[in-house]
């Protein structure tokens, strides 16, 4: 059996951020020394702000970090996680996940520390969703993210006793400033490898259910939502999740099992 290894989101996006960077400048050059058209300088920002932009919405893409999307293993394991609680609906979701281990990211402001303390006392991980879910985190100063996290850390610690290690940006949006927040901070970023998308306004348990039905394999990042505001879509995506990985013989896990070596 070999030892699980952690697959992050794709080293060419990078390649992609620095190769769209290099082309406006040496267009944009050549278009004021009069050897190239505006419409070409034109062009090249157009590709550029493309680049640019999936590298914030697209947590895969590898432009400007490159998060955990999933975990190489040989174990029948995945890892599905909660982002978004807790909230007045967590305890259910907890109950509902019977022998099977999640991982909840929470929000530092949600968070109390009887809340936190009964999902880690029912063998959950918990980890970093920032403190207040901002959907403008990708333009945060990196020093005040990095404080707001460390206020999470901190209180997710205090609760539960372990030290988080990772850090799911709101919406999965990304930054070079909100991977140095993450570094300065002390913390890894994991994305996904499916998301259930279950946060969304309209959303059905079968809709949710048919997104990650096709990634139940054995190493797969699963995301579902809690909710503050509303009965989660993730109580009636549960049940039928668990019994389809049953049905495959797999096993959720937390991230740090299904990465134990
Ligand atoms: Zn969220």
């Amino acid at each position: 059996m070999t030892a699980p290894a952690a697959r992050l989101a794709s080293p060419l996006g990078r390649i992609l951020r620095w190769g769209a960077g290099a082309a406006f400048v040496a267009v944009g050059l050549l278009a004021l020394a009069g050897r190239a058209s505006v419409w070409a300088a034109l062009a090249a920002a157009v590709l550029l702000f493309a680049v640019l932009a999936c590298g914030v919405i697209f947590q895969s893409s590898g432009v400007f970090a490159r998060p955990l999307i999933s975990v190489e293993t040989s174990r029948r394991e995945v890892a599905i996680t909660f982002d978004d609680g807790p909230g007045p609906h967590t305890a259910a979701l907890v109950a509902a996940l019977g022998g099977h281990r999640a991982t909840f990211f929470v929000i530092g402001e949600r968070a109390t520390p009887e809340a936190l303390a009964a999902i880690a006392r029912a063998g959950h991980e918990i980890e970093n969703h920032s403190l207040r879910h901002s959907y403008l985190t990708p333009f945060a100063r990196p020093a005040r993210l990095a404080q707001e996290l460390l206020k999470t850390s901190t209180l997710i610690e205090a609760a539960c006793g372990r030290k988080p290690r990772w850090f799911r940006p709101p919406v999965g949006l990304l930054s070079p400033r909100v991977a140095r927040a993450a570094k300065l901070s002390g913390l890894q970023l994991v994305g996904w490898t499916a998301t259930a998308r279950d946060g969304v306004a309209g959303r059905t348990a079968g809709d949710a259910l048919a997104r990650l039905e096709p990634h139940l394999r054995p190493g797969a990042i699963l995301v579902l939502h809690d909710a503050v505001d509303r009965r989660p879509i993730s109580l009636d995506v549960l049940p039928r999740l668990l019994q389809i990985l049953e049905e495959r013989q797999l096993k959720s896990v937390t991230l740090d099992e299904l990465l134990e070596k």
